[in-house]
């Protein structure tokens, strides 16, 4: 969302070369949240630009009408939202069922246990650490607490899951965030904002620094 939608690929590249493991790719339709971003010709575009994660985060009110274009379009993650339309049991498993790792994420404002149930249905779990819809916000502090267990839970269970968080990451809480549970960061303005390899391996470092402070390992 952050990125140079006129230099999409050129970003990529950059951030990729630098170190960046996933690329996220935001998808608003203008209904569950109020911006438009891109679709699944734009997600498409990019497979063919980059060997990098392609990491599809549904914003959209009725995921069941797209699941089959974003899966064709060569998405490796898609995320769909436990608020949006339709049954997520069955999205979720429609999208492993398509070889595509399954993911489910909540709004802040929805609470953990309607994410928790879903674990043993997902190969990734996306807690939004801010209202989803808009770049550049900052990150809800009471997120941490949802972090913490949504990541207990993973442990309990014995889920092989990895726990993203999106919304307000940047150099100075990714460690704490990381600290928390979380094992996979999304960072948009605090990457695309000014010299992106230099923030993509800035991240790696303080990444480094919370999994040295964890109290949790995989
Ligand atoms: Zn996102």
């Amino acid at each position: 969302l952050s990125a140079d939608f006129a230099n999409l690929a050129r970003d990529i590249a950059v951030a990729v070369d630098a170190g960046a493991e996933y690329v996220h790719v935001d998808v608003m339709d203008g209904h569950f949240v109020p911006n438009l971003t891109i679709g699944a010709p734009v997600v498409k575009a990019l497979r063919k630009a980059t060997d990098a994660v392609l990491d599809v985060h549904l914003m959209i009110s009725n995921p069941d009408q797209y699941l089959d274009d974003f899966i064709a379009a060569g998405a490796d993650i898609i995320t769909v939202h436990a608020e949006s339309n339709g049954d997520t049991r069955a999205q979720l498993e429609k999208i492993r069922a398509a070889g595509v790792k399954a993911s489910c994420t909540i709004k802040p404002g929805t609470p953990v246990t309607e994410l928790i149930p879903l674990l043993p249905l997902c190969d990734m779990v996306l807690i939004m650490t801010v209202e989803p819809g808009f770049g550049g916000q900052g990150f809800i502090p009471e997120c941490m607490d949802k972090i913490r267990a949504v990541r207990g839970a993973i442990q309990d269970g014995g889920y092989v899951c990895e726990l993203e968080i999106d919304g307000g990451a940047k150099l100075a809480n990714v460690a704490d965030i990381v600290a928390a549970g979380a094992d996979v960061i999304v960072a948009g303005s605090a990457v695309f904002g000014g010299d992106i390899a230099g923030n993509v391996r800035a991240f790696h470092d303080k990444f480094a620094d919370g999994v040295k402070m964890a109290q949790w390992s995989k």
